[in-house]
This record gives structure tokens, C-alpha cells and sequence, in this order.
């Protein structure tokens, strides 16, 4: 009788401590600071992640798929995302941001401020303006802090040169930033265009970064070797989906990342690519 008590209690004990020492580890996990490049097809959708705190760069196209990637990597008692930035208003951007923003509290919504015809943008601006969401326009010198991190936004400008493709063209003004962490640094580029690279290719910026989210989902039409000299990343990854109709990424830009032996990591072939950063000097590949 004692016997099977005793054996009873053990296993009680044993399995406190097995339950005590998984939430030590997920706190542990949770407190580092994450940049997950989720795979939602055709589009971009991007979280920056530390504790309590996030920041979404882009929702990619569909609600459904953007909210099933924070549903598996956003603890179920978090319902605030403090940043939401979207780099210009396309669908394949925007599509997505419309149910995180029904679906979670927003601190601020962060984008270029360009304007759209699109019934996505209209949808996009009125749940902005149903919730009463704070909207800041994104530009050059802005800051934002996540932790010990930091995002900065380069582009656009403080002054606004002309769309590159005309008014149409809601590529040309995409937001640019740059998030540095220690030794870390990871530079985000929307859709920006080529023809507007020069602009960044000035000495005030300061563009070295170890892993770079491709432009545009690998089009030839952006990231030009000069671009990828200045950038100089170890990293390269494209966000896009299986079999598009766009032809992304294209076999010119993926000769140009090759020719600099720079890693190529797809979402359509690897899924969601997460970095985990252990230190301030080291982020690492999780999958
Ligand atoms: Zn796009």
C-alpha cells in the first residue's frame, strides 16, 4: 500500500517539475528576440518579435492565412501587436492586415501614406478609422524600439521625389527599414523598385546588412547588383508563392545573388524562415 503511494506522489512531483521546467524553457524562448518571414504565398508578411512585443511588417494577401501564422507563433493570451507597418497598398501587402487589425488591439498603424483606388485600401482605411487605430506616416529618421532593438525607417524620404511609374505606381514609395540588434541587422524592402535605388545608394545610409528581404518578391525589376554591393547581405530572402503568374523570382535576379554567393532562402520552398537571436551577436536560422 505505502508502496504504491509512494510511487504515486513520485510521479505527481515528477510531473510539476516537468511542467515548472517546460513554461522555464518557453519563457526563456519567448524572450528572445525573433524575425520570422512567414510563408503566406504570393505576398509578404513579416513579425518581429520579443516577449509581449511585436512588430508586422506587411500582412501578406489573405486574412485567414496571415491569422493562422500569429495564431501558431503569437502566445493565445497576447492580443496586442504594438506595430503594424505596411510598406505600400497592395493587396498582397495589405490583404491580410485587415482581420489582424479586427482581430488583435493595434497600437499604431505605420505606412507610406500613398493612396489607392484599390476596394483593399478602402477596406484597410476604414477599419483604421472604425477602431480608431493611431496612424503615423512612415519616413526617414523614424525609430522604433522593440526591446534592445532597434527599427529604423530609411525610405521615403523626407522629401517625396515623384513615383517612379507614374501616380499609379504604389511600388515606388514602399517603406524601407532597417532593424539592428547588436551585430544583427535585417533590412526590409516592400516592392521597392529599382529605379529608385539610387536613392538609397547615398552615403548617409548606411544599408550593411547580414540578412536582406529581397525586393518585390524577387523581381529583375528590383535589387540591382549595386543594390547587393551596398547591402552586402549574408542572407537573401525572397518572399513568394508556389507557381505564380508573376514568373518571381526571376532567373536574372537569382543569377545576380549567386554571382555574390549570397544564401537563397525561398518561403515557397522552405515555409516560414525564422531567425532566433540568442545574443546580441548571433541570429540563427531556427528551421
Ligand atoms: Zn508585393
Amino acid at each position: 500500500m505505502f508502496h504504491k503511494k509512494h510511487i504515486y506522489f513520485s510521479l505527481i512531483f515528477l510531473l510539476i517539475i516537468s511542467l515548472i521546467l517546460a513554461g522555464v524553457i518557453w519563457h526563456s524562448q519567448n524572450q528572445k528576440l525573433k524575425i520570422i518571414f512567414f510563408n503566406v504565398g504570393q505576398g509578404d508578411a513579416i513579425m518581429i518579435s520579443q516577449g509581449q512585443n511585436q512588430i508586422l511588417i506587411d500582412g501578406g494577401p489573405s486574412g485567414q492565412k496571415e491569422m493562422e501564422k500569429l495564431g501558431k507563433y503569437i502566445p493565445f493570451w497576447d492580443r496586442k501587436i504594438e506595430i503594424v507597418i505596411a510598406t505600400h497598398p497592395d493587396q498582397d501587402h495589405i490583404g491580410g492586415l485587415i482581420d489582424v487589425m479586427k482581430n488583435y488591439k493595434i497600437g499604431k498603424v505605420i505606412d507610406n501614406s500613398a493612396e489607392s483606388d484599390s476596394q483593399v485600401y478602402k477596406n484597410y482605411l476604414e477599419i483604421i478609422e472604425n477602431k480608431n487605430i493611431e496612424r503615423l506616416k512612415g519616413k526617414e529618421g523614424m525609430n522604433i524600439k522593440i526591446k534592445d532593438a532597434n527599427l529604423e525607417i530609411i525610405y521615403p524620404g523626407l522629401i517625396l521625389d515623384p513615383p517612379a511609374g507614374g501616380p499609379k505606381d504604389t511600388n515606388s514609395d514602399s517603406i524601407v527599414a532597417k532593424l539592428i540588434y547588436g551585430q544583427n541587422s535585417f533590412l526590409f524592402t516592400g516592392d521597392f523598385p529599382l529605379e529608385k535605388e539610387s536613392a538609397l545608394l547615398i552615403d548617409k545610409f548606411d544599408l550593411i546588412s547580414k540578412v536582406l528581404k529581397v525586393s518585390h518578391h524577387g523581381s529583375k525589376n528590383a535589387t540591382s547588383q549595386e543594390f547587393l554591393s551596398k547591402v552586402s547581405p549574408f542572407d537573401a530572402i525572397i518572399s513568394v508563392g508556389k507557381n505564380n503568374s508573376y514568373g518571381h523570382p526571376a532567373g536574372e535576379l537569382l543569377e545576380r545573388l549567386r554571382a555574390k554567393k549570397i544564401n537563397i532562402l525561398r518561403t515557397d520552398e522552405k515555409g516560414d524562415i525564422e531567425y532566433i537571436c540568442k545574443n546580441l551577436f548571433s541570429c540563427q536560422m531556427a528551421n
